[in-house]
Formats: structure tokens, C-alpha cells, sequence
């Protein structure tokens, strides 16, 4: 079936590390990201960020306009920042305080692809994430330009620099090749895939193998309700799209199962699901008891 597996898009996390003095925890690092952000650096800081590097790029101009238009939005958010006090992924605790951070675009161009490898479905899918590699170049300039301003920050500000004891992972010089060849070895998944049934609107036969009631085209009683039908990779986490997507899919079932002039009970999550989309569905009444009549 055309698009299954395709369009596949992640958020993709560039890794740095430093061994650091004892004085480092008293930093407000996140601070240095974003003036607003929470001082609170004991631990862990999440600092999500808008970086308009992106839109001064010329591979910029090679976007559709909607995709311009889209980003340029002045709220619209396309840098997030993982900030993590003495923690490395797999090992804990460190000998020494460390600092991790990882740098993740939030708006990425590239696609990749996942694909069957036998018809046996216990064998591993074969999975092609292809960060970085969106053919302006886009997502490479991006993760370039934002490398280079973590390590300003943090390699070379007054406040921070004299407790770095020694850089972990970073690349190896500050040259734009380095760090290119630094982004192809580490640059990693932030485990967000989503995407690859993407979709699309009722009348539409393209790769949007999925209706707006969650239905597989071509197929009776199959649906999909994941992240997969995103049309549009969102800059956010993707669990509150995922909760979201289960809770406008069981409503929409609900509502193609529903008969006018009938009254129906429902329980449990379906009446949430039910009673909170009724701004939505101007003609669906829901009442507090979990009463709902098809006007
Ligand atoms: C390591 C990791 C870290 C992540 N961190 C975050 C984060 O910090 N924030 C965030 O927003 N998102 C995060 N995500 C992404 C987020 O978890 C997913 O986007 C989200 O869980 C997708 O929801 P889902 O309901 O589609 O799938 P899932 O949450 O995977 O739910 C699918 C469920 O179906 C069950 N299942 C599968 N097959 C069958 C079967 N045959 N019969 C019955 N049950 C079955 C599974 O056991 C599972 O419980 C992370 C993902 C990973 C892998």
C-alpha cells in the first residue's frame, strides 16, 4: 500500500558532555539558554527555545512556503535543551560531576523510512531514521549552527568555563568540519518517531493511507490511532499527542456508531473522551452523568 513506512520523521538529540568542578552545580545554566527559563539546575533543566538561525540559512528558501510560513511563526518553538547534572546515560554514579546536555531540533526536515524485512513478523523491521539527511541540507545547518552555540556557552563564558575540567563529547575542534564529522557519529534518536501513516483528507488517494475517522483506506475495520498519523511532525513530546490522537479516535468511532434521536450511557475514559470534545461537536449534548443524545 503506497506510504506505509514512509515519511518517517524523529526528533534528533546532538550529545555533549564535560566533566566538571564540584562548584558547577551552582550554575544557572539554563540561564545562559534563555534568560526566562528556570534557575533551578540541581538536577535537570528542560529548556525549550526558539533559535532563528534557522530561518537566516539559504537551504531555508528552498522549503515549501507553507513550511516557511510555519516556522517563522514567532511562537513557534524549534530548539529544546537537555541539561543533566552528574548523570550519563547507562552509567550511574559517575567518579567525577559531569555534565550532559543534549541539544534536540524540534522541527526536523529529513524523512526516513521503515520497512518489513521478511513476512515473518518476529523478524526486526528495518528502520532507515535518516536524521540530518534532508536533501537542502537543512537540519545539518541547524544542528551546525546550534553545536557551535553550545559550546560558546559553555566552553567559553566567564561564568561557566573555569569549572569545566574536560570536555567528554564534543567535537573534536570548533571547525565546521569537525563538527559535521562529530553530528554523524552522534547525533541520535529522541525516540519520538512518528509520521509513517500519515493522515490525509477523506477524498484524498494519495500515500495518506489513513482517513480523518482513523480508518486504513482500502481495508474494513482497521484503524490506526498512534503517532503514525500525524500529518505534520509536532515540536513537542509526543505523549500528549499520542493521549490526544487516542482520544479524538475513540470519539470519532463513538460518533460514526451513534444513531440520531438515540440516547446513549457511556463509562469510564469513552465519557471523558465524549464530554470533553463537546465543544467540538456542536451537535452532540453531554451531560455530567455520562448521558449523551445525538441532537
Ligand atoms: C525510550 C523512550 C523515551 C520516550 N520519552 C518520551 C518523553 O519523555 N516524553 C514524551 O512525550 N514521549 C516520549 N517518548 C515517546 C512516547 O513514549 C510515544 O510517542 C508514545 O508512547 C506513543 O504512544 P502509543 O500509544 O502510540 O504507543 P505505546 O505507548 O507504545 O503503546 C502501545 C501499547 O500497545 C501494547 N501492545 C503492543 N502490541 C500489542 C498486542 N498485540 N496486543 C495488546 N497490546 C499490545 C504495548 O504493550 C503498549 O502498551 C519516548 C519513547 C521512548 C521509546
Amino acid at each position: 500500500m503506497p506510504g506505509v513506512g514512509q515519511n518517517l520523521q524523529d526528533h534528533y538529540m546532538v550529545p555533549f558532555q564535560w566533566e566538571t568542578d564540584k562548584g558547577f552545580a551552582d550554575i544557572p545554566i539554563p540561564a545562559l539558554f534563555n534568560p526566562r527559563a528556570n534557575q533551578d539546575f540541581l538536577n535537570a533543566a528542560v529548556i525549550f527555545d526558539r533559535d532563528t538561525t534557522m530561518m537566516k540559512h539559504t537551504s531555508f528558501f528552498n522549503l515549501s512556503s507553507q513550511e516557511q510560513h510555519w516556522l517563522s511563526r514567532a511562537n513557534e518553538l524549534n530548539l529544546e535543551i537537555l541539561a543533566v547534572n552528574n548523570w550519563h546515560p547507562g552509567v550511574s554514579p559517575p567518579a567525577t560531576p559531569k555534565l550532559f546536555l543534549g541539544a534536540v531540533g524540534l522541527v526536523p526536515q529529513s524523512e526516513g523510512s521503515v520497512s518489513l524485512t521478511s513476512s515473518d513478523w518476529h523478524d526486526a523491521p528495518s528502520i532507515q531514521s535518516n536524521l540530518l539527511g534532508d536533501e537542502h541540507g537543512l537540519d545539518l545547518a541547524f544542528a551546525i549552527s546550534y553545536t557551535c552555540r553550545v559550546l560558546n556557552l559553555i566552553e567559553y563564558t566567564d561564568a561557566v568555563s573555569p569549572h569545566i575540567v574536560s570536555p567528554e563529547l564534543r567535537p573534536k575542534s570548533d571547525s565546521e568540519e569537525d563538527i559535521t564529522a562529530s553530528l554523524g557519529e552522534n547525533v541520535a534518536t529522541l525516540w519520538h518517531p512518528a509520521r509513517t501513516t500519515r493522515m490525509g483528507p477523506l477524498d484524498d488517494e494519495s500515500d495518506r493511507m489513513v482517513d480523518p475517522f482513523f480508518r486504513v483506506r482500502r481495508f474494513e475495520n482497521l484503524r490506526i490511532a498512534d503517532p503514525g498519523v500525524v500529518p505534520v511532525m509536532p515540536n513537542c513530546h509526543p505523549a500528549s499527542v499520542a493521549l490526544l490522537i487516542g482520544a479524538w479516535a475513540s470519539e470519532r468511532i463513538i460518533t460514526l456508531k451513534l444513531e440520531k434521536g438515540k440516547q446513549y450511557y457511556l463509562q469510564g475514559s469513552s465519557f471523558l473522551c465524549v464530554h470533553g470534545f463537546q465543544d467540538r461537536s456542536p451537535n452532540m449534548v453531554a451531560g455530567m452523568t455520562g448521558q449523551i443524545e445525538l441532537a
